[in-house]
């Protein structure tokens, strides 16, 4: 281990050239977004610092005004961004600058590798859903330099970081006399452009106009020519952004452009979102709420640990990333802000925790996203198909989170039915309702773990023969969500492959049950076979093709189900299943005249193992299963 202030060139983590290679290529068209992503670094830590200090006064070091500070140097080729906020230690750059502290970083490359697509435009989009921060940067700069010093430490903890970008860095311990960071871009060849107040300064005032800490540049660098020519004075800084919270503003000052840049902002995306709901509540909990909807999802969406999420304010004093607090899990991809007139500005997490407070704010928001997810749908369905495919998975886990909003979110799902065109999901309860046959009163479906083991399944025969339309449910979370989602709009959900079919007056139950009674030599013999692999041998009403299916008894637990978790590792009770025959069927009406007492039971036992592969399961005796089909299969040529 190298000693604490010695220099040290480090290598860095493998995944970090590889994203900074990335960067550069496929951010270069839209290169000047670095000036975005470092000042709302610095703003972040400007704010942190100020929400430490409100415990401890000490961290000001008795210089409370915050600002952040760009200029540049025409001769050194350089640009500057300093704060005075937060800063950081030695071990803070090591672990913050020096890696992609992300869990997901190795599956984010993996992804971009898979995507076989290596266009700029492609690259780019991925990257935004990474989000790059400070390696922006490099887009722009062939070697970047770092000071910083962590606020309440002494001047001689300050950190000196430098790299090219290109494998390694440098890390020393230096003295720095301000508390805060200062990021220097040595800029590349051709980046002149970026020496020109003017230029920086409409930059900012694009990007970072709304962020309420003062930016500021010096006045001499976008002073006109003449004024140059005027003798030395003392460095004037003057403040180029407007500096007041966007959320604060009253909605019809703002510009469509300001909310997206906003938005960008706080959710560190590259894309513009896909819509906002801002509002300000009045009365004991006054509070301005402004939500957005991302275009597309993060990759981290299944991470536990999200970063970017609801913030919330005090009284516009950041107090901290609570998005599990101000959101329910299901509508994690929410970004925003939350500022609070009615909280205590030392809120701390604990209190947080059971605030009454915060829980209207939650219960108010969560409606809100809901309602705009709503009008969205009703308003622009292209536009409701593409927050769909990007968040539907995660609504899916409403109906289990969020029971008072159940029949909500339930309105909100869409699903691929056997009505709707190939595996996209674009059909709602709703839809489904609206052309239920005359006589039903069920919505049913069917889980399997693909689109075409749930297409094809042979529990949909007798859906198809009497155009019934049947939801078909094959993302995992599905299962999840039908053993939440017991019923809509007071018709009930129920899976084709569970219990007696009853299609109500659709079908003929005296017929069946006549069948059965006519039958039930064949259906003793089959069970006298079959033994205690099944819990039942009966007549089928399903099937109208095959000759034989499985189906769970009323309130067992599914096959499907009980496949994914036995996949994930977990106990599933193992439940007989229910084994039906379609006495229509050729094979089943020769089964029925077989005198041969083993050909009988090669029959069945094949029926059987049929009916399981052609449900999507796994068959606990394949050899056995070929052999007898072979043995059948030799006995028809002879
Ligand atoms: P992100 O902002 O998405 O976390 P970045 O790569 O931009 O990713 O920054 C990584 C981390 O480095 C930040 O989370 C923060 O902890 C630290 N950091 C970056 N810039 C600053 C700064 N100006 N002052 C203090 N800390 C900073």
């Amino acid at each position: 281990m190298t000693v604490d202030g010695h220099k040290e060139t480090l290598e860095f983590q493998a995944e970090v050239s590889q994203v900074l290679n990335l960067v550069i290529r496929s951010l270069y068209s839209n290169k000047e977004i670095f000036l975005r992503e470092l000042i709302s670094n610095a703003s972040d830590a400007a704010e942190k610092l100020r929400f430490e200090a409100l415990t401890d006064d000490a961290l000001y070091e008795e210089d409370p005004s915050l600002n952040i500070r760009v200029s540049f140097d025409k001769e050194k080729k350089t640009v500057t961004i300093e704060d005075n906020g937060i800063g950081m230690s030695r071990q803070e750059v090591t672990e913050t600058i020096g890696t992609i502290a992300s869990s997901g970083t190795k599956k984010f490359l993996e992804a971009l590798g898979n995507k076989g697509d290596d266009s700029a435009a492609s690259q780019s989009q991925l990257i935004g859903q990474f989000g790059v921060g400070f390696y922006s940067a490099f887009i722009v700069a062939d070697k970047v330099t770092l000071q910083t010093r962590r606020a309440g430490l002494g001047k001689e903890h300050g950190v000196r970081w430098e790299s090219t970008g290109e494998g390694a860095y440098t890390i020393e311990t230096t003295e720095k006399a301000g508390r805060g960071t200062s990021i220097t871009l040595h800029l590349r060849e051709d980046e002149g452009e970026f020496l020109e107040g003017y230029r920086l300064r409409s930059i900012i005032s694009k990007f970072s106009d709304h962020i309420s800490i003062p930016i500021e540049m010096l006045k001499e660098h976008y002073a006109t020519e003449e004024d140059d020519k005027e003798e030395e004075k003392a460095p004037e800084w003057e403040q180029v952004n407007k500096g007041t919270a966007l959320w604060m503003r009253n909605k019809s000052d703002i510009t469509d452009e300001e909310y997206n840049e906003f938005y960008k902002h706080i959710a560190h995306d590259f894309e513009d979102p896909l819509d906002q709901v801002h509002n300000r509540v009045e009365g004991t909990n006054e509070y301005t709420a402004l939500m957005y909807i991302p275009s597309r999802a993060p990759f981290d969406l299944w991470e536990r640990d999200q970063k970017h999420g609801v913030k919330l304010y005090v009284r516009r004093v950041f107090i901290m990333d609570e998005a599990e607090k101000l959101m329910p899990h299901y509508l994690r991809f929410v970004k925003g802000v939350v500022d609070s007139d009615a909280l205590p500005l030392n809120v701390s997490r604990e209190i947080l925790q059971h605030d009454k407070k915060i829980d209207s704010i939650r219960t108010a928001s969560t409606k809100r996203i809901l309602g705009l997810l709503e009008k969205i749908a009703k308003n622009d369905g292209e536009k409701y198909q593409k927050f769909w495919k990007e968040f539907g998975r995660v609504m899916k886990e409403g109906p289990a989170e969020d029971y008072a909003n159940k029949e909500k979110i339930a309105g909100l799902l869409r699903f691929a039915t056997t009505k709707s065109e190939g595996k996209e999901e674009t059909v709602s309860l709703d839809q489904y309702i609206e052309r239920m046959q005359e006589k039903q009163d069920k919505i049913y479906y069917i889980t399997a773990d693909s689109y075409a083991a749930a297409r094809h399944s042979p529990h949909l025969e007798v859906f198809n023969t009497k155009d019934v339309e049947v939801l078909l449910l094959t993302d995992r979370v599905d299962e999840w969500l039908v053993s939440h989602l017991h019923e809509y709009k007071g018709k009930s959900l129920q899976s084709v492959a569970k219990g007696q079919l009853d299609l109500g007056d659709i079908e003929d139950k005296e017929a069946l049950e006549k069948v059965a009674e006519e039958h039930k030599g064949l259906l003793d013999r089959v069970k006298a076979v079959l033994g205690d692999d099944v819990k039942e041998v009966r007549v089928s009403s399903r099937l109208t093709e095959s000759p034989a299916c499985l189906v769970a008894d009323e309130h067992d637990m599914g096959a499907n189900l009980q496949r994914m978790l036995k996949q994930l590792g977990q106990e599933a009770p193992t439940t007989k299943p229910i084994f039906e025959l379609n006495l229509k069927h050729p094979l089943v009406e020769k089964m029925d005249q077989e005198p041969d007492e083993d050909r009988f039971a090669d029959l069945s036992r094949v029926l059987l193992d049929q009916a399981t592969l052609a449900e999507g399961g796994q068959l606990e005796d394949p050899a056995a299963f070929v052999h007898r089909l072979n043995k059948l299969m030799l006995s028809l040529s002879a």
